[in-house]
C-alpha cells in the first residue's frame, strides 16, 4: 500500500505532498494537534482572522489519515446525537440556532472550497433516507414527525408511491423494498481526502506550518511534548482521538467506535439505469446503526455502516484493515439495497474509528486557565461539525462573545460528569 493510503479516497487523490517532520523545539502562538478537519479548519479561521499569528499543526501520520480521510463523504447539517438532549437543557430557541448554524456550515464549507479552489468533488444533492422494513419505517416516520416540531425544518416525508415517482421524476435513488423515504436539501457529497488535502494546502498558503510523522506524546498547558521536540504556544488545540484521550479523564465518558466502508469498481451504465442516483444525493438507510452511501464522480458506490460492522475499535483507526465478515456484511447490504450490483467487484474496503461520547453528543470548548481548546466527538456528522468547531474555537481563542460560542454544545459538561470541561481538564492533568 502506498504510504498514506488509508482509504479509497487517498488512492483516488493520488500521492500526497510530502511534508517535513518537526525539526526540533519551536514556539508558536497556536499549536494544533492533528491535521484532520478540526485542526485544519481551526488553523484556517485563526489565520484568516489574524494573518500575523504563528500557527503550527502537528500530525502523527499524514494530513487526513484519521477519520477525515476515511469517511463516507456525507456532508450534512445533522446535530450529532440529535436535538432532544439539547432541547431539554437549553430550550427550543437555542437548539434552533444550533441547527441553523449546522445548516449554514454546509454552505460555508462549499463557499470556502470554491474560494480556495479546493476541488473536493462536491455536489450539493441533498440527503435521501429510506426505510426498507416496518421497524425502519416506524423509526423514520417518528423522526420526521419529531423534526417537524422545530421551526425551519424542511424535511419532507415521501410515501412509497411518491418516493417511486420522485425516483422516476428526478432520477433519485431506486432502492429495493423502499417503504417510505425522507429528503432534505442540506447535504452534499464530497471526496473526503481531497477536502483535507485541499484545506492543508490552503492553510499552508496562508503561512501555517504543518509537520507530519510527529507524534504528540503529552499535552501540557502552553506546551506539547512530541517525538521530535517541544512546542510551546499560548494556545493549544486538541482534536480527533486526542480529545477523548485528553478530556476523557475517565474511560466511562468516551468509547471508540469503528466504522467500515466499501467502494465498488466503477459501475456500468446499465446498472446506473436501474439505480438512478444522478444528482449527487447522500443516501442513508434508516437502520439503527446508520448505513450511508454516495455515488462517486467515477461511478462507484461507496457505502459504510456502523452496525453490525461498527464495533469497538482502536482509538486512532490503525491502518484501516477490515475483517472478512465486515466486508461480507457490507457487500450483502449493498446487494440488498441494489440487487443490480450482484456480482459487482469491490475495489477497496477500509475502516476508521472515532471517539464517541457516552451521551452521543459532540463537544467544543476551551480552558482559559491553560490555553487548551478542543473539538470532537462528532460521530457521523463530523464533516460539518468540525468546520463549526474550527470557527467556534477561533472565537474562543480570541475571547469573542459571538453567536457561535453561545451555541449549546460549547463548554458542554462532559457526559457522566456534573463537572464542567474545565474541571475535567484539570483533573485529567492531575491524574498523570
Ligand atoms: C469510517 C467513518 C465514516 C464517517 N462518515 C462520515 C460522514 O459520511 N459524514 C460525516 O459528517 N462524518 C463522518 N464521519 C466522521 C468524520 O469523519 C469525523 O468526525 C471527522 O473527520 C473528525 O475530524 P477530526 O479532525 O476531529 O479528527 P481526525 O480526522 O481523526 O483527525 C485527527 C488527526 O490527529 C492525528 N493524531 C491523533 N493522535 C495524534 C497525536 N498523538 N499526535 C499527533 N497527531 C495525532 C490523527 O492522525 C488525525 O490525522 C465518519 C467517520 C469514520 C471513521
Amino acid at each position: 500500500m502506498m504510504d498514506g493510503q488509508v482509504s479509497h479516497w487517498s488512492g483516488d487523490a493520488g500521492r500526497p505532498v510530502p511534508r517535513l517532520d518537526l525539526p526540533g523545539n519551536i514556539s508558536a502562538d497556536v499549536a494544533i494537534v492533528g491535521a484532520g478537519y478540526t485542526g485544519l479548519w481551526t488553523a484556517y479561521y485563526l489565520k484568516k482572522a489574524r494573518p500575523g499569528l504563528r500557527i503550527v499543526v502537528i500530525e502523527e501520520r499524514h494530513v487526513g489519515s484519521g477519520a477525515s480521510g476515511r469517511n463516507v463523504g456525507a456532508l450534512t447539517n445533522a446535530i450529532t446525537g440529535g436535538r432532544e438532549r439539547y432541547v431539554r437543557a437549553h430550550g427550543l430557541d437555542a437548539v434552533g440556532r444550533f441547527h441553523a448554524a449546522m445548516t449554514d456550515t454546509v454552505s460555508e464549507i462549499m463557499r470556502v472550497a470554491a474560494a480556495e479552489r479546493i476541488d473536493a468533488d462536491i455536489v450539493h444533492g441533498g440527503e435521501f433516507t429510506v426505510a426498507t422494513t416496518p421497524a425502519q419505517e416506524a423509526r423514520l416516520r417518528a423522526f420526521v414527525a419529531s423534526e417537524r416540531r422545530y421551526p425551519g425544518t424542511d424535511l419532507t416525508l415521501l410515501e412509497a408511491a411518491e418516493a417511486a415517482e420522485a425516483a422516476e421524476a428526478s432520477r433519485r435513488i431506486n432502492v429495493a423494498g423502499a417503504r417510505v423515504a425522507s429528503w432534505h436539501p442540506h447535504a452534499a457529497r464530497i471526496q473526503p481526502v481531497k477536502l483535507a488535502r485541499g484545506l492543508a494546502n490552503a492553510v499552508e498558503r496562508l503561512g501555517v506550518a504543518i509537520y507530519e510523522r510527529t507524534r504528540v506524546v503529552e499535552v501540557d498547558p502552553y506546551e506539547l511534548q512530541t517525538t521530535h521536540g517541544t512546542v510551546t504556544a499560548d494556545h493549544i488545540v486538541v482534536t480527533g482521538a486526542g480529545v477523548s484521550g485528553y478530556l476523557g479523564g475517565a474511560r466511562q465518558r468516551w468509547f471508540p467506535v469503528r466504522a467500515s466502508l466499501i467502494a465498488t469498481v466503477p459501475l456500468p451504465a446499465e446498472i446506473w439505469d436501474a439505480i438512478g442516483w444522478a444528482s449527487g444525493e447522500i443516501l442513508r438507510e434508516a437502520t439503527r446503526g446508520v448505513i450511508s452511501a454516495q455515488r462517486t464522480p467515477d461511478d462507484r458506490i461507496v457505502l459504510g455502516a456502523r452496525a453490525p460492522a461498527y464495533r469497538l475499535g482502536l482509538g486512532r483507526g490503525g491502518d484501516g484493515a477490515m475483517s472478512a465478515s465486515s466486508v461480507r456484511a457490507l457487500r450483502e447490504t449493498l446487494q440488498r439495497l441494489f440487487p443490480a450490483t450482484r456480482g459487482v467487484e469491490l475495489a477497496r474496503a477500509w475502516s476508521g474509528s472515532l471517539p464517541a461520547a457516552r451521551d452521543g453528543s459532540a463537544t467544543v470548548g476551551i480552558d482559559h486557565a491553560t490555553g487548551i481548546a478542543w473539538g470532537g466527538g462528532y460521530a457521523g456528522s463530523g464533516i460539518a461539525a468540525s468546520n463549526l468547531a474550527g470557527r467556534t474555537i477561533t472565537d474562543l481563542v480570541f475571547g469573542r462573545e459571538s453567536e457561535l460560542v453561545a451555541l449549546p454544545w460549547v463548554q458542554r459538561p462532559m457526559p457522566g460528569s456534573r463537572r464542567s470541561p474545565l474541571a475535567v481538564v484539570r483533573s485529567a492533568r492531575r491524574s498523570r
